[in-house]
């Protein structure tokens, strides 16, 4: 009985500390570079998201009650120490997850203390949780990395099992803010991409004018065996990564509307 009100008590203090920010579900961390950002950074995943990509390579990521609890001084500590290799390589800090917009106080809180610091701060978001984000950290934010999965209704629903509208809704926000975006969109033969798809994401993004870099990723097979050490289904079992021609083709039709595409 004890150990069950220990267990409930320690719930009750998790989920108050994740709602103010003092605490936060991470799932890991890693320092990157050339990805994530400019220069070397440290990409901080958090645990939880809203979506159920069907080509997620951090299924891991998706709950929130997978990833450990930590403080947000533990954390700050940690950026913290990376700081001389930020400023050596222009680097900083990226939140990504799973999708950091489910922890939006803590996302506040620690890009306000990087900010605060002079240490770049961006966040990899599907932008499903958009609303979430306040004027204050989209003020603090020196890029966002937008994952638009899909042009469609339709085929973002088969894709990720959420709706495409409210990401449309945090482009334009970061739009008006004034926000550095980089997009990523990935390529998945069968299911991503359709000429038509790949038109609309590029007609979606194109009139973002905070857009400075479109990023086609090709889908890979890296995520498989994650999805089935956790028990769950994983739909793209026969699917083959797309060739580099079929790649270039699609980074093509962004490069026709003058975005910079890698
Ligand atoms: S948004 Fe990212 S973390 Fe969430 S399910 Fe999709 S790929 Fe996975």
């Amino acid at each position: 009985m004890t150990s069950t009100l220990d267990t409930t008590q320690a719930r009750t203090v998790r989920i108050e500390g994740v709602r103010t920010g003092e605490l936060a579900s991470v799932h890991s961390w890693e320092l990157v570079t050339a990805v994530d950002g400019p220069g070397t950074r440290m990409t901080l995943f958090l645990a939880g998201c809203p979506l159920r990509c069907l080509y997620c390579h951090n299924p891991d990521t998706m709950q929130m009650r997978m990833g450990r609890t930590m403080s947000f001084d533990d954390v700050a500590s940690r950026v913290n120490r990376y700081r001389p290799v930020f400023t050596a390589t222009k680097g900083g800090l990226t939140i990504s997850g799973g999708e950091p917009l489910m922890q939006p106080a803590f996302v506040g809180k620690l890009v306000h203390w990087a900010h605060e610091r002079g240490i770049h701060t961006a966040i990899d978001t599907s932008g499903n949780l958009g609303a979430n984000a306040s004027d204050q950290l989209l003020s603090e934010l020196d890029l966002v990395l937008l994952d638009v999965k899909s042009g469609d209704e339709e085929t973002y629903q088969r894709v990720t099992g959420q709706r495409l509208q409210p990401t449309i809704d945090f482009g334009e926000r970061l739009k008006k803010a004034g926000v550095e975006t980089w997009i990523r969109f990935v390529l998945v033969p069968g299911l991503t991409d359709s000429e038509e798809n790949i038109n609309n994401v590029a007609d979606i993004i194109s009139r973002w004018s905070q857009v400075t870099r479109v990023e086609v990723l090709p889908f890979h097979q890296m995520g498989r065996d994650k999805w089935e050490s956790l028990g769950m289904r994983y739909q793209l079992n026969d699917v083959e990564p797309p060739s580099p021609e079929h790649t270039e083709w699609a980074r093509n039709i962004f490069r026709e509307r003058n975005l910079v595409t890698y």
